[in-house]
Parts: structure tokens; sequence; C-alpha cells
């Protein structure tokens, strides 16, 4: 049963070239030229089923947006709203993050946003989160200097992983939160983030801005 679910979901995926589009590493340094204006981008990544950009790319026009996803079990969701509703400025890509300098040129990200990132919780694995040091890397490739990346996560340990890992990096806080949802009014929240305001969990929130070091 569940194969046959994906299965779908990845001939959805694939058949909606408009809003997924395919071989992404072909519009290296032309993202522009697809959104028809040099408006600045802005990228989700891990956007699952797509209601914080969707609601982002719905209320600022003037920017263009882009959804990054690897499962196309979530990422399908975020096309069949597309679907009934188009935008013109969001597209999407079925991809995995890692590979991101290989999709965008410096300076071509406005500002990254990474909300309820996997965990990873074994060290083990710390390689594989989103905020390690070799992705950080990645980041910096991509955005200009004054570029941001804003992290939402209930996590603490992600949370305070990844403040580290920002810190080593020579990446300094804009701004930070130890309880998001009492410090911010207006908050365009996501499908976890709902989940988890519901159950009472606090939001940890950071920007921290790339000074090209
Ligand atoms: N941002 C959404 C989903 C959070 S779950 C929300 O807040 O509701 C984390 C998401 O990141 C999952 O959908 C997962 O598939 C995606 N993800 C994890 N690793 C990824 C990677 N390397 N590249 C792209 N997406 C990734």
């Amino acid at each position: 049963m569940r194969l046959r679910k994906v299965k779908n979901a990845l001939e959805t995926v694939n058949s909606h070239p408009e809003i997924v589009i395919p071989n992404p590493e072909e519009h290296r340094g032309k993202w522009n030229e697809l959104f028809k204006n040099n408006n600045p981008i802005y990228l989700e990544i891990g956007m699952g089923k797509g209601k914080f950009i969707t609601e982002h790319a719905k209320r600022n026009k003037d920017i263009n947006y882009i959804g990054l996803e690897i499962a196309e079990s979530v990422l399908v969701r975020a096309v069949e709203k597309l679907i009934e509703q188009p935008l013109d400025n969001l597209l999407l890509i079925h991809a995995d993050a890692f590979l991101i300098n290989n999709i965008f040129e410096k300076g071509e990200i406005s500002k990254i946003f990474l909300n309820f990132s996997d965990p990873w919780p074994k060290s083990r694995h710390a390689k594989r989160r989103l905020t390690c040091n070799t992705i950080l890397r990645n980041y910096c490739t991509i955005l200009p200097i004054e570029g941001s990346i804003e992290m939402k996560t209930d996590n603490r340990k992600l949370f305070e992983y990844s403040l580290q890992e920002f810190v080593k990096f020579g990446l300094p806080i804009e701004n930070l939160s130890l309880n998001l949802h009492e410090d911010k009014e207006d908050i365009i929240t996501t499908e976890y983030e709902d989940k988890f305001v519901a159950k009472g969990n606090v939001i940890y929130f950071v920007e921290v801005k790339n000074n090209g070091k």
C-alpha cells in the first residue's frame, strides 16, 4: 500500500514541471528567468507539505520563493495545493539539500528558512543535520553577504547544536527567541509548528547573517 502511495506521489510530482522544476541544476544562476523578474529569492529547505512557504508567497508578491523537499510523499501535498491555487512567485524543487550549490549560484538566494528540520539525535548522524558545518558552508556559497538563515524548531538539543555550529562558523546572531510564540504576533506557522504548539511545546527561533567570513 505504502509503495503505491509513494509511486502515485512521484508521478504527480513529475507530471507538473511548471511547479516542480525538473533538472534544477540547469537553472543555476538563472532562477530569476523562471520567475520572469529580478525580485529576491527566499528558499525553504525541507518545506514538507508547504503551508509556511505558500502563505509567505501569498502575502509577499514582491519576493520569489523556492521550496526544496527531498520526500515526494510530502512534496506532493504542496503540489496539489498549487494545482488548485497557482502562485507565480513560488516554485518547488525535489532534491537533497546537501546538493544546493549545484542548483544555485553565489548570491542567488537572499534568505534560507529551516523549519523543524529532522533532529538526527544520535551523534554519529550529526553530519545529516541541516545545520552541520558542511551544509553551512553550502548555504554561505549561495547567500550573498548580508543574506540570512532563519531557523525554527521545538527541539532544544538541535537548537543548542545549531547555535554552536553557527558560532563556530562565525555567523553572527541577528535575532533570537527562546519562546517565539510568546515574543511575536502574526507568525506564519508550518504544519509541524501547529502540532507542536498545540501540544504546548516552546518554539525556538534564530536568525543568523552571512557576513562573508
Ligand atoms: N518544514 C516542515 C517539515 C518539517 S519535517 C514543517 O515545519 O512542517 C523536516 C522535513 O525536511 C521533512 O519533510 C524531510 O523530508 C525534509 N528533509 C530532511 N532532510 C532533507 C534534505 N537533506 N533535503 C531536503 N529536505 C530534507
